[in-house]
């Protein structure tokens, strides 16, 4: 048995918590409401086929050489004047930068950074599956922080610190939260600090939805709040350009920055060069920020075709109404199973894909929720996929 000799950290229950989630490409009349999948038509091909053309002009067969593991200098210094208009991080230099390969890297390092085998890690409960699976690989004990309407529930949060003061990491997805679309108010954000300050522990803000706000005001990141360098401040190009390039950038600590660059040069060497300069010649050539308008637009369009749809087809049931991102929350009623729900003889039932609450716990102990993706599916395809969730619960009302 090969397995045997395996570390413990891949035996832990033998595979990932990714592994199966996504069945939507097996069968052609799916309707998927599971990925985070970004609308393809959106993708700007030809300005990003003209940047890249641009990066392999300007550098020859160089292009095609290893670079330096920090990414392009441009790209560095755009990433760092975002971080002081738009995210609020004031005082910011290039020690405290890093560019990452996307967002999920960012996570996968921190936890590589701080977590011994045993060591205790809080999450927001329901929380980012990917963010799980990257924690699990290093074998932490959770602790929960259940979820209210304005954030993570911060008098539950320190009655646990009380208790639990060797908790070293607090991973939070403040704005638009994955998978419940809820934001963090400003007055929680500060307080997370003041936790963060007085509990000593380190805060990983994971914010890829941060720039998909169609409704309200932008809010000031919880790192804009940080007094003692306690917050890594994560994000990525993969929902508001394309994730097929795999670039997302991390705000923190030199002394952190040190430490995950160590680990990250162990790892992959280097940032990929071609997509991180093809995303300089875009930025040099292109809106960024008008292309995000664009996606809102849509976006906003399309969350409310969803509500419409829920309102229509489902009207009894619960459901999170988000300011942006990409999720909506569903919660059923007690006992039913939407794993159970979801699949029929291996096969997704009326071929309708959602991703079940379960997996978004760190002990898979909630059950009668699912999270709804209305980004990636079409108009025809939200209505459509709505009826199909409306007769599904129908036929389980019956049994
Ligand atoms: N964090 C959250 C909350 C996410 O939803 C995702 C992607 N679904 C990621 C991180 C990882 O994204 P990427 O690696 O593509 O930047």
């Amino acid at each position: 048995m090969l397995e045997n000799l395996f570390s413990s950290r891949v035996k832990l229950d033998g595979k990932s918590r990714l592994v199966g989630l996504f069945p939507e490409t097996h069968y052609i009349d799916n309707i998927s409401f599971g990925g985070g999948a970004p609308e393809e038509r959106l993708f700007p091909v030809a300005e990003l086929k003209e940047a890249y053309q641009a990066a392999v002009q300007k550098e020859g067969a160089h292009a095609f050489q290893y670079h330096d593991i920090r990414g392009p200098e441009y790209l560095r210094q755009f990433l760092l004047k975002r971080a002081k208009d738009l995210v609020g991080i004031k005082n910011v230099d290039d020690s405290q930068l890093m560019l990452t390969a996307g967002g999920q890297q960012g996570i996968e390092l921190v936890a590589k950074m701080l977590l011994n085998k045993g060591d205790a890690m809080a999450v927001e409960a329901p929380t980012y599956v990917g963010a799980l699976a990257a924690f699990d690989n290093y074998e932490p004990t959770y602790y929960n922080v259940s979820m209210q309407d304005d954030g993570a529930d911060l008098e539950q949060f320190e009655q646990l610190l009380q208790v639990h003061p060797e908790i070293k990491l607090f991973y939070t997805v403040p704005d638009f939260h994955n998978p419940t679309g809820i934001t963090m108010s400003i007055a929680k954000r500060k307080h997370l600090v003041e936790l963060a300050n007085k509990y000593d522990f380190i805060i990983l803000e994971d914010t890829p939805y941060r720039d998909l706000r169609y409704l309200g005001q932008s809010l000031p990141s919880v790192k804009s709040f940080d007094t003692e360098g306690r917050v890594i401040f994560l994000s990525s190009f993969s929902k508001i350009l394309t994730p097929a390039f795999r670039i997302g950038w991390l705000v923190a600590s030199p002394v952190v920055v040190q430490a995950l660059t160590k680990l990250k040069l162990a790892e992959d060497l280097e940032v990929p060069y071609l997509p991180s300069a093809t995303i300089e010649y875009y930025l040099k050539n292109n809106d960024l920020d008008e292309h995000i308008q664009s996606l809102r637009d849509l976006y906003q369009g399309k969350m409310e075709e969803m509500t419409t749809a829920l309102n229509r087809y489902l009207p009894g049931v619960k459901v999170s109404y988000p300011e942006g991102g990409f999720f909506l929350w569903l919660e059923l009623d007690e006992g039913i199973d939407t794993t159970k729900l979801l699949w029929e003889n291996s096969v997704p039932k009326e071929h309708l894909v959602y991703v079940p609450s379960e997996n978004f716990y760190a002990n898979r102990d909630c059950k009668n929720g699912m999270r709804i993706n209305f980004t990636g599916p079409s108009y025809q395809q939200i209505d459509d996929g709505v009826k199909r969730l409306s007769r599904m619960l129908l036929e389980t009302s019956k049994k």
